[in-house]
């Protein structure tokens, strides 16, 4: 597939599909990739939020971003509104994972029951992707500085 962006690689997994991979290591901080693509009105699996109503698509363009998968204990994070920054030291090899939460505060008729359910696996798993103001005081605090910023602006005022 085209990527001009060495940082990461799409490679098939057993459980979801394809997904995002590190293809070096990264610092806690350290930009990942930028999500990019045309600015649309309706949501979709593969959208990115950037206000209440505008999602970035990074399908027409395949962006890699499109591959981005959430996990409850997530080790990437975002800044400002579509770059992934390392949440955690990664290594090399590691999947990448936001979580959702961290850019959505309500999903659209995409979010069906089926598409809510959370397998990440992780021994914090809350069993659905969940949005940011339904996340517990303490997850918001350790996200602090790594959640879109137009949900800052609105919310935690
Ligand atoms: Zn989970």
């Amino acid at each position: 597939m085209r990527n001009l962006n060495t940082n990461v690689y799409v490679k098939q997994t057993k459980h979801k599909g394809k997904a995002l991979f590190a293809n070096r290591s990264f610092k806690k901080g350290e930009f990942i990739v930028l999500i990019a693509g045309p600015t649309v009105t309706k949501s979709t699996i593969y959208t990115i939020p950037i206000t209440f109503s505008l999602f970035i698509d990074p399908v027409p363009v395949n962006n890699s971003g499109r591959y981005l998968c959430h996990s409850c204990d997530p080790n990437a994070g975002i800044k400002q509104r579509t770059m992934v920054v390392a949440f955690k030291n990664i290594k090399r090899g590691e999947e990448i994972t936001i979580d959702y939460a961290m850019i959505v505060d309500k999903y659209g008729e995409e979010m069906t029951p089926e598409n809510n359910l959370c397998k990440c696996g992780s021994k914090d798993c809350r069993g659905k992707l969940g949005s940011w103001s339904k996340l517990p005081h303490e997850i918001k605090e350790k996200y602090r500085g790594f959640v879109s910023e137009y949900l800052l602006h609105k919310l935690q005022q």
